[in-house]
């Protein structure tokens, strides 16, 4: 199996991080085990994410929606990640993030949920 790597520094407290994944999603909630910032990885921007950004996100219905909620909750200071090798985002993306989310109730279950994923 192939596996991505994801390499970003922290907004927050600058520090360094590799992650492997099966394949580097649209949209990756984290928290830092560093500084504990709340960190949304979203289209390999990662910024600092306000408590809200989950409920907001779970609401969302699109893309689009999704986008909105991120602008909204985010602050700008953030760090890019190299996307060049990633796939379009397709409507399941966007399924199985809901179907996620819907299994989330904080960010620490998220980064539960994504570590689980990333196994299989
Ligand atoms: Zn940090």
């Amino acid at each position: 199996m192939i596996m991505e790597n994801m390499t970003f520094s922290c907004p927050s407290c600058s520090i360094e991080y590799e992650v492997f994944l099966k394949e580097i999603p649209f949209l990756m909630l984290i928290q830092c085990p560093s500084c504990h910032s709340a960190l949304s990885c979203f289209e390999g921007e990662i910024t600092v994410a306000s408590d809200n950004l989950l409920e907001d996100i779970r609401g969302a219905e699109s893309y689009d929606e999704i986008k909105k909620a991120i602008k909204k909750h985010t602050t700008v200071k953030k760090s890019l990640v190299n996307l060049s090798n990633r796939r379009a985002i397709t409507d399941d993306d966007i399924l199985n993030l809901k179907i996620d989310l819907g299994l989330s109730k904080t960010f620490k279950d998220v980064f539960k949920v994504i570590n689980g994923n990333s196994k299989k």
